[in-house]
């Protein structure tokens, strides 16, 4: 009796100590042998949750790979019959096989915890080995069986310290980004702010002097301009390789897309019929004499309409886009040299229709969820190119004394923290495929957007400006 009951005080111990030891493990061997596991995996980059059915193994979570590495913005391929699985993601590549604890990352062997396993037809891998190699920092928690993931901040990557200095037209809520980032990383920011051509004379002025180590700014045809004047210098840096797709960068790396920005067809619904509405599809739609007197453009002396008319020529050639630009200017627009004025003219009745970007009216509804104007994503149908899509980026200058820390910023600029703050501080698409966009500017919808590189329209501004001009588009 006596030595059943020290017995069962000595089992009670042993079931205590496995139980602490669990916890620092990551998992709780409720019962010796039990090996399935219902987790909740958070992706609070994404601002998502599964519910996924796991495997413990070794003390390891397996959970199955498909919406894992979906998820961190990877792709993956299973080859079935060598049960083989592929994961990449921007320069990153690892392969795992079922029954093996061996792991190819980026082509040197390593070892895995735990041997991924087949269960159900699915292959399960070890999440913190995966998660962690797509950059993420795992947080186990073992009371709700939730693994949080968030991409590792740049400051456990890289620890400098000193300053960055900006130069940048770009000025809505910069601030509170910067301040994020100064927060993270320990590197102070300071910025300029100025017009766009300005800046760039200033750059190029200051030469090897320039206290400029990062030029900052919106429209392709801006950063563009900067590249073909040698003022930004190519960078090799496989995070911004991963994190920025190759259509929104420069073929050569001197800048990089940070945000998508549509222009687009605006209308207010009280103004325009049911049937109108119905044939208000393309840009070239507004070129109809209905649209007399009832159409609001920004001028054509305007980068955002001198890469739209870029965009129009590279898609549709350069007479098409001359008759569309043609039939706007016949229906005597009203020129308005303000996105925010052209809509806020709009909303008041001034005009029926007009051309401006979506993150103008995505502010206004913010402001003013009633703002009553409405938005049309333009050549959408079959035979049509597609929206018109540019970007707001940012390129590290020639002679950047503190190339390091601008290189930093920018990499933390594309990584789905900086691009949460950034992109949604004014409303625009992050260019990070693996961040969702904000709510109000989801809820205008999705769209196809055009697929012709973001450089063309710098490449071809010169045409669109002699267009315009000969349109008489002032
Ligand atoms: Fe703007």
């Amino acid at each position: 009796m006596k030595f059943g009951i020290k017995n069962r005080k000595f089992f009670s111990k042993v079931t205590a100590i496995i139980f602490v030891l669990g916890l620092f493990l990551g998992v709780v061997p409720v019962a010796y042998g039990q090996t399935f596991a219902n987790v909740n995996i958070v992706f609070s980059d994404q601002g998502k949750s599964l519910n996924v059915s796991g495997r413990i193994v070794s003390n390891t979570l397996l959970v199955p790979y498909q919406a894992l590495v979906e998820n961190l913005g990877g792709q993956s391929q299973y080859e079935s019959l060598a049960r083989r699985l592929t994961i990449t993601k921007g320069d990153t590549q690892i392969t795992i096989t079922a029954g093996s604890r061996n792991a190819t990352l980026n082509g040197t062997r390593v070892n895995m915890p735990a041997a991924p396993v087949i269960h159900n037809n699915q292959l399960l891998v070890p999440l913190r080995f995966v998660a962690e190699n797509l950059d993420q920092l795992v947080l186990w928690n073992n009371a709700t069986r939730t693994a949080t993931l968030r991409e590792k901040p740049v400051a456990a990557v890289k620890k400098t310290g000193g300053v960055v200095n900006i130069y940048t037209s770009r000025h809505y809520g910069v601030e509170p980004v910067f301040a994020e980032f100064t927060k993270e990383t320990g590197i102070t920011v300071r910025f300029t702010t100025g017009g766009d051509a300005l800046l760039r004379e200033r750059i190029k002025a200051e030469g090897k002097n320039t206290p400029a180590d990062v030029y900052m700014t919106v429209d392709a045809g801006n950063l563009w301009l900067a590249a073909q004047d040698g003022l930004l210098q190519p960078i090799s840096s496989a995070v911004l390789n991963r994190n920025i797709p190759a259509e929104l960068r420069d073929s050569q790396n001197r800048y990089f897309g940070l945000t998508k920005r549509v222009r687009t067809i605006m209308y207010h619904p009280a103004r325009v019929t049911p049937a109108e509405l119905a044939t208000l599809r393309t840009y070239a739609d507004l070129a109809d004499p209905k649209w007399n007197g009832r159409l609001i453009l920004r001028p054509g002396t305007h980068v955002y309409n001198q890469s739209l008319v870029a965009n129009l020529i590279a898609s549709y050639g350069e007479a098409r886009a001359e008759r569309i630009v043609n039939g706007w200017m016949a229906n005597k627009p009203q020129l308005i040299d303000s996105d925010t004025r052209i809509l806020e003219t709009l909303a008041a009745g001034g005009g029926d229709v007009a051309i401006t970007n979506h993150y103008y009216l995505g502010r206004l509804l913010q402001n003013n969820p009633a703002f009553p104007i409405k938005v049309i994503w333009a050549d959408q149908g079959p035979n049509e190119a597609g929206v018109h899509a540019n970007i707001s980026g940012a390129g590290i200058t020639a002679h950047a004394a503190n190339r390091e820390n601008a290189i930093i910023l920018l990499e933390w600029l594309s990584s789905p923290r900086g691009q949460r703050l950034f992109a949604d501080s004014n409303h625009e698409f992050p260019a990070n495929p693996a961040v969702a966009p904000h709510s109000i500017i989801a809820g205008f919808g999705k769209f196809r957007e055009n697929p012709v590189a973001k450089s063309e329209f710098g490449r071809l501004q010169a045409d669109a400006v002699k267009l315009i001009d000969r349109a008489g588009f002032k």
